[in-house]
């Protein structure tokens, strides 16, 4: 779960880890009330969404005076973000944050993610930091460390001065840097993050480190441990169908193609896709309906891809297992009775109570395609778009 660079500030706040003084606003208004009560410029407006890139995107801005304040916050809040993260679409800015502009010496890149090939925490680090990161990752990924931290020794004093020298961060500075990064893989331990990257960190002028951008992410399936957490989450900047299907513990996600697709499993979902650009077609999403989905998820779930425009046709591949063939049957006469079938539904359907379930479809009488096998349901639903 994502949340916006305010909020991942407050985080770092309670961890002591340094960043500017300044609040999120939602009014142009509420951006000058807060810019007078820094009580200096430049001011930094910046918009909050989940996105990088806001910088390139014209979404960070300095100003020198309470009314450039007024002019940027003016800009900024509405209008359609664009970054190498959005998306063409863009994203609706509706908060800003407003900051204490600081004075750059220079600007570091540091993160830490969890690492699966080797079971530890990473620490990326990197003297270049800044806006163009990427660009570093790709022309001089030499320039980039990293170091792994065991979860069960938990990070050492060598490990710190050794990011802390691989940034160069100067002698003056050390021990407030050393605090800074052992405070931050406290914070990503403790609140069970995947993610946190500090692009850029920033050495001030007076040989201060500074968390100039905040980038927190958590790791979804330990947010039950978490209540606090939960109330950072912004649907506004989830995908409305998945916040949907997330309220029915669906695993969906949306892809661009248009054969919508329904299946019980991760690895058979995975599969499923498989066959459908194998014979041509392309997915419109990711549905695990999961191993013991009830007949009411299976409803859902077939209700949230019909109403995605996109799709043109649907493949329903089940393998009875804990889910019965005649439990999933009942689900999708049920939503079918209640949602208009505007296109091919193909089915594939294997397992314990097959029988069962195909004489329940059979008898609601809907205009389902029957498929023998995979190859099968993947030629039909290809030739139903096609
Ligand atoms: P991003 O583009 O979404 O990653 O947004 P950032 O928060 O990283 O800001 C982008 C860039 O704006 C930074 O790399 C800085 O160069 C610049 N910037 C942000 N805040 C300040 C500030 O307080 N002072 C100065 N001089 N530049 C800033
Ligand atoms: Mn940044």
């Amino acid at each position: 779960m994502k949340i916006h660079e305010y909020q991942a500030k407050q985080l770092f706040r309670r961890y002591n880890v340094p960043v500017p003084e300044g609040s999120v606003v939602f009014s142009v208004e509420e951006a000058k009330r807060t810019a007078s009560a820094l009580g200096g410029f430049p001011v930094v407006v910046k918009a909050q969404i989940h996105a990088g890139g806001r910088g390139k995107g014209g979404g960070v801005k300095l100003a020198a005076s309470i009314n450039e304040v007024e002019t940027l916050a003016n800009e900024i809040l509405g209008m359609t973000l664009v970054t190498h993260q959005t998306g063409p679409e863009g994203r609706l800015v509706k908060k800003l944050l407003v900051e204490a502009g600081q004075l750059i010496e220079r600007e570091l890149y540091l993160s830490l993610l969890v690492d699966r090939n080797t079971a530890s925490i990473v620490i990326m680090a990197s003297p270049d930091g800044g806006m163009d990161i990427e660009q570093v990752a790709h022309k001089t990924p030499d320039r980039i460390i990293k170091v792994y931290i065991d979860p069960l020794m938990g990070i050492q004093g060598y490990q710190l001065r050794q990011v802390g020298f691989a940034l160069g961060i100067p002698g003056a500075a050390m021990k407030q840097f050393s605090t800074l990064l052992s405070n931050l893989y406290q914070l990503f331990m403790e609140n069970d993050c995947s993610m946190v990257e500090i692009n850029p960190l920033i050495l001030t002028v007076d040989d201060k480190v500074l968390a100039l951008d905040a980038k927190v992410d958590f790791d979804a399936n330990a947010l039950y441990r978490h209540q606090e957490l939960m109330e950072l989450r912004d649907l506004d900047e989830e995908d409305p169908m998945e916040v949907e299907a997330s309220r029915f513990n669906l695993n969906y996600i949306n892809l661009d193609g248009n054969v919508g697709n329904i299946v019980n499993g991760a690895g058979l979902a995975m599969a499923t896709m498989d066959i459908i650009k194998n014979a041509g077609a392309t997915p419109a999403n990711f549905m695990d309906v999961g191993g013991g989905a009830s007949s009411e998820q299976v409803e859902n779930a077939l209700r949230i891809i019909l109403a995605d425009s996109k799709v043109k046709a649907v493949l329903i591949n089940i393998f009875g297992g804990i889910l019965r063939c005649d439990i999933f049957a009942k689900g999708i006469v049920d939503a079918a009775r209640k949602t208009n079938i505007r296109v091919p539904i193909v089915v594939r359907m294997e397992g314990t109570n097959v029988e069962e379930g195909k004489k329940i479809l059979s008898q609601a009488g809907l205009n389902l395609i029957n498929a023998e096998n995979l190859s099968d349901a993947a030629q039909k639903v290809a030739a139903a778009v096609i």
